[in-house]
């Protein structure tokens, strides 16, 4: 069935670019977002702003979700009097949200009750990568649903990968950013040790990165964030801690021990005193403070 509207809940960093994006490809876009504030910054960009959420669940072709937690996700697909009841058409939404594998499963079982779809499809690629339509995407679902909204996620992606069944982007996302989350402390941490021991952490740095100890934090996000000091890359650390968090309930819940990753969460979690929720995550790599332990 086509698609021509398509409806984008949680308009934040992520969901604004996101919607501008499916705007620009031609959709017509309704989004909602429970923080009214987002109305402007929205209608600027030729996004309606639906007063209720019901209004986009019940008018959509499809929905794209950019929520914080998977709480909310579980929230707003199963409101009462919305998508459940939804008789129409068959509904898929695109869960861009970094969410856990249980709950996507639970809710991609009760949504298919309904006669409807849910990928979990989280991102790669921040607010810029959303507002360009250049996100990387790793998807699980059936490929069914992931045919069924290719033209959606071609608006949105550079690179979209079906990794699996449902649950198994968000297994691939968290396995990633647990990654992230212990670079950033062990590169913030060398930069510290260059700085120390008498050379610059920017000329480290630049040997680093020519060299076997690079990743995307040293090569993207010291030079775009943490050696400037701007720190505005627009992911919280918030959602930073929640990302490791869900990472390290997985690797309990499937009964295998992580010592490492376990101590990254941790200093995460004791980091909050210093660096708040609501500061970027890209702090945690400042060699020039002592964020945590
Ligand atoms: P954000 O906090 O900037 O935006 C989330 C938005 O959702 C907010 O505007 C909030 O008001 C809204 N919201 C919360 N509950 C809602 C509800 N029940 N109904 C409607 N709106 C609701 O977060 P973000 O940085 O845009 O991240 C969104 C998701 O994408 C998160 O799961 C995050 O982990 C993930 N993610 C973020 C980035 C990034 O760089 N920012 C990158 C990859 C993945």
């Amino acid at each position: 069935m086509e698609i021509r509207t398509v409806g984008v809940v949680g308009l934040g960093n992520m969901g604004l670019g996101m919607a501008a994006s499916l705007r620009r490809a031609g959709f017509e876009v309704i989004g909602h977002d429970i923080s009214e504030a987002r109305r402007q910054a929205v209608e600027a960009g030729g996004v309606r702003f639906a007063a209720s959420l019901a209004e986009v669940l019940s008018a959509a072709d499809a929905l794209v979700f950019s929520l914080p937690y998977a709480k909310d996700v579980e929230a707003v697909a199963t409101a009462p009097g919305a998508l459940l009841e939804r008789r129409d058409r068959k509904v898929v939404v695109i869960d861009t949200s970094t969410s856990d594998p249980g709950t996507t499963r639970r809710l991609a079982a009760r949504l298919a009750e309904a006669g409807h779809g849910l990928l979990d499809a989280p991102v790669s690629g921040g607010p810029s990568g959303a507002a360009t339509g250049s996100l990387t995407m790793m998807i699980g679902g059936s490929a069914e649903d992931f045919a069924s909204v290719q033209p959606v996620i071609a608006a949105l992606s550079a690179k979209a990968v079906h990794v699996g069944p449902s649950g198994a982007g968000n297994i691939a996302k968290l396995v990633n950013n647990m990654l992230v989350a212990a670079h950033l402390i062990t590169t913030g941490e060398a930069m510290r040790l260059s700085e120390a021991a008498g050379l610059p952490a920017a000329d480290a740095l630049q040997v680093v990165n020519a060299a076997t100890g690079r990743s995307a934090i040293s090569e993207v996000m010291l030079p775009r964030w943490v050696m400037p000091a701007t720190f505005d890359s627009g992911f919280s650390a918030g959602l930073m801690r929640k990302d490791v968090r869900l990472a390290l309930e997985l690797a309990k819940e499937v009964g295998i021990d992580l010592p490492l990753s376990a101590y990254a969460e941790k200093l995460w979690a004791e980091s909050r005193d210093v660096i708040s929720d609501f500061d970027d995550f890209t702090r945690m790599a400042d060699f020039r403070e002592v964020p945590h332990g």
